[in-house]
Order: structure tokens, then C-alpha cells, then sequence
């Protein structure tokens, strides 16, 4: 055979598992039915500004090895990603932090704060028996109906009463003056864009782009001693044992005659009023933003999820989770190394792509020069 691994899917997981069995001298294929690498990390460069094709994409970790890592194929440029909210006609800051408090309720301090949410809590004595109910217990009346209701409906496409409360686990509340939506302690926009890490990344790899394994089962199947899937392992079993369930996006770009749209990289429409969840604005997450007197505008639009769309979120209940469990174990039983997003059926972030991918690609390769 002429491969060592063929690896479906030219995404973040695919792209780091290339480029470190590559290093241990491994022959790779990296296969993408795209028409381009980097997944849903794809960025392009539109009228010099870098717009990321699949939604805000913020660089960030606590994982020393994954930023050293990311470092090794970009320069990453200081960023801190502080959204906002419009609701109605007022902006709030995000995430919920005493900037929101003051701007809900002109409370001025942490006590002042505490003290109103802990008068708006709403708790039933029993377990949440929905997203409603379980966001009152959380984060009281005024921070639920501002700035999660609509906006969670919008998101699934359903009444929050009748989502199940797992959806909202935590809805964590800052009560320092601080805007910055991340904790970790690395973050960073790519200089050059995401799609340059991944074309570093592939570098001396063969990928073809265009090539759908499900699609073009015989003629992959045969090119490499094992497959590395990073795709839907429910399509890939032929829904077996049934399908998956996931949300879909749309995503609507355009041009504006304008330098500044809407003064920061995000913000998030949390009322029924606007049927779009967020509107980007590309050339925020680029320091030398104004050297353009144009902008570039994405809105974006949760959607239904059906066969054939890009599934964007897993949706984990238990019974999607179970599913998920069968396929995984077909995938072991059949011999195929899956990871990533859509195999896994998890939401990761890129940094937790790269360290699992990182783990995986180490623990393979390492597993077979034991043998
Ligand atoms: P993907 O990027 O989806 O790559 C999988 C690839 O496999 C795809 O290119 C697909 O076309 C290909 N593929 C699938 N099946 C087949 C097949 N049968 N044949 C050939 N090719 C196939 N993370 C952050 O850290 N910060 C953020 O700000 C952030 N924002 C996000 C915003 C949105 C809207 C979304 C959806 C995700 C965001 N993420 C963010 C998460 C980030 O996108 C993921 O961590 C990352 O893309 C996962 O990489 P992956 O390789 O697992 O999956």
C-alpha cells in the first residue's frame, strides 16, 4: 500500500495528526470533500481583510504545549475577545460581569450585584425539569430574559421550556469590571489567518480536496494500512445503529461601504426581534483594522439540521450520547482510528482538537513502533 494512514477530513484534527505522524515518518493521504483545508477553522482573505468563513474563531488555551504548539505554525497576534449584546435597543457587555449588572440595573459594586441576583433566583426545591427553569435557578429574571431566553430559542429553534435543562449547565457570572470573555491564559487571533496554519501544517502532505470517503468508499478504502476518520461515524456505519441529531448554521457575508460597522468583532442578538443570532465584523480581530474604509459583515443564522447540511453542534442527550457510544465501538471493532468534533460527537474547542489529536497521533504511533 502506498499510505501509512489515510486521513479523512483536512480539518484541525485531521491537519495535526498528519503533521505528527509525517514527522515520525509516516506516509500520509489527508482527504477533504471540501473544496478547501482547515474545516471550520477556514479563514480567506476578502479586500485585505481575513474573514473566517465558519463563524468567530478566538484562539485560546490554559494548555502550555498546545499554544507552543499553534506557535510553531503562526504568529499569533494579542487579542482578547470582548463581545456585546443588543437587546432591543440596549447594548450589554459579555460575558455577564459587573459592565452588564451596571448597564441592567446601575448596581455599582459586587455586593450590590450579588444581592439583586440573589433576590431575581428563581429555584423550585427540585431538579430543573427544563432550560427555563434551570437558567431562573441560575442567573434570576432580568439576566435570563435579557440575554438568554430569546436568544437560546433562536439557538434551537425551540420554546426554552421545552428544552431539556442539560443544554445550560453552567452560566457563569464575573463580578469584576472585565469584559474579557475567556479565562485562559493564552489567546491570540493567526497574523496570516487560520487557513496559513493549516497550509503549514500539510506541508510535504498529499491532500486532494473534493474527495468524499462516503462517496468514494472503493477507491480510498485501499490506499493506506489504516484510516484515521474524522468525519460523522454514523454516516460512515450507514446509520446502524440510527442517526444523530445535530444544529446547523447559515452564514450570510457582505460588504459594506463602511469603516466601522458595529465597533467590536461580535455582537450577539438576543431578542426575537432579529431572526440572526450574531453579526461578526472581520476586521475587528485584526489590530491594523482601520487601514481599510470598507468592512465585512457575517450574520449569522442557527438552522434545522438535516442530512446533507454541515452539522455544526452535536446535540448531547443521553440517547444521542448512547448512540454515539455504539459507533465508536464499531469504529474499534472495524479497526479505524476516529477523533475530532464530528467523530467524537463533542463540542471541542481548537485547542482541545489539538490536544487530543496531539495524545491520539502520539499513543498511535507509539503503540506501533512497540509492535
Ligand atoms: P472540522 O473542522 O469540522 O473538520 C472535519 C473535516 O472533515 C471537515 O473539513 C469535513 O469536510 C471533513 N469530512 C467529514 N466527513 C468527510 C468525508 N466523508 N469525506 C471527506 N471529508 C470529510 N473553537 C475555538 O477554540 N474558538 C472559537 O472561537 C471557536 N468558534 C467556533 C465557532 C463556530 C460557529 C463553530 C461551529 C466552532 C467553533 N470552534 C471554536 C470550534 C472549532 O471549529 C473546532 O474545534 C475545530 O474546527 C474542530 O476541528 P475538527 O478537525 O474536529 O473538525
Amino acid at each position: 500500500m502506498k499510505y501509512d494512514y489515510l486521513i479523512v477530513g483536512a480539518g484541525l484534527f485531521g491537519s495535526v495528526f498528519a503533521r505528527q505522524a509525517t514527522d515520525a515518518g509516516k506516509k500520509c493521504l489527508v482527504i477533504d470533500r471540501r473544496n478547501h483545508i482547515g474545516g471550520n477553522c477556514y479563514s480567506e482573505n476578502i479586500d485585505g481583510i481575513c474573514v473566517h468563513k465558519y463563524g468567530a474563531h478566538i484562539f485560546h488555551t490554559s494548555d502550555e504545549e498546545v499554544w507552543n504548539y499553534v506557535n510553531r505554525f503562526c504568529t499569533m497576534m494579542p487579542y482578547v475577545h470582548s463581545p456585546m449584546a443588543r437587546y432591543k435597543d440596549k447594548m450589554y457587555n459579555l460575558p455577564f460581569n459587573m459592565n452588564t449588572f451596571y448597564a441592567l440595573w446601575g448596581v455599582k459594586t459586587p455586593k450590590e450585584a450579588k444581592e439583586k441576583i440573589q433576590s431575581q433566583i428563581e429555584k423550585t426545591g427540585a431538579e430543573p425539569e427544563n432550560l427555563e427553569e434551570q437558567a431562573l435557578s441560575l442567573v434570576g429574571r432580568d439576566i435570563y430574559k435579557t440575554l438568554v431566553n430569546e436568544y437560546t430559542e433562536k439557538q434551537w429553534g425551540r420554546s426554552c421550556k421545552d428544552l431539556p435543562a442539560f443544554i445550560i449547565r453552567r452560566l457563569p457570572l464575573r463580578f469584576t469590571y472585565n469584559n474579557n470573555y475567556f479565562n485562559d491564559i493564552y489567546q491570540g487571533i493567526p497574523q496570516e489567518g487560520y487557513t496559513h496554519i493549516f497550509e503549514r501544517l500539510l506541508e510535504g502532505i498529499d491532500v486532494e480536496l473534493n474527495a468524499d470517503f462516503i462517496e468514494e468508499r472503493e477507491k480510498y478504502e485501499g490506499v493506506a494500512e489504516k484510516i484515521v476518520y474524522t468525519g460523522r461515524l454514523d454516516e460512515l456505519f450507514t446509520y446502524m445503529h440510527g442517526e444523530l441529531e445535530y444544529r446547523s448554521l447559515s452564514f450570510d457575508t457582505v460588504e459594506l461601504e463602511t469603516d466601522d460597522f458595529q465597533g467590536c468583532a461580535v455582537v450577539n442578538y438576543t431578542s426575537h426581534k432579529e431572526p440572526y443570532t450574531r453579526i461578526i465584523e472581520h476586521k475587528h480581530f485584526d489590530h491594523n483594522n482601520a487601514v481599510t474604509d470598507k468592512t465585512i459583515v457575517t450574520y449569522e443564522y442557527p438552522q434545522k439540521w438535516e442530512r446533507g447540511m454541515e452539522a455544526y453542534y452535536p446535540v448531547n442527550s443521553s440517547s444521542n450520547d448512547l448512540k454515539s457510544e455504539f459507533y465508536k465501538k464499531e469504529a474499534k471493532k472495524r479497526g479505524v482510528i476516529y477523533g475530532g468534533r464530528l467523530a467524537d460527537y463533542k463540542y471541542y474547542n481548537m485547542d482541545k482538537t489539538i490536544r487530543h489529536a496531539l495524545d491520539l497521533a502520539n499513543s498511535v504511533i507509539n503503540s506501533e513502533g512497540n509492535n
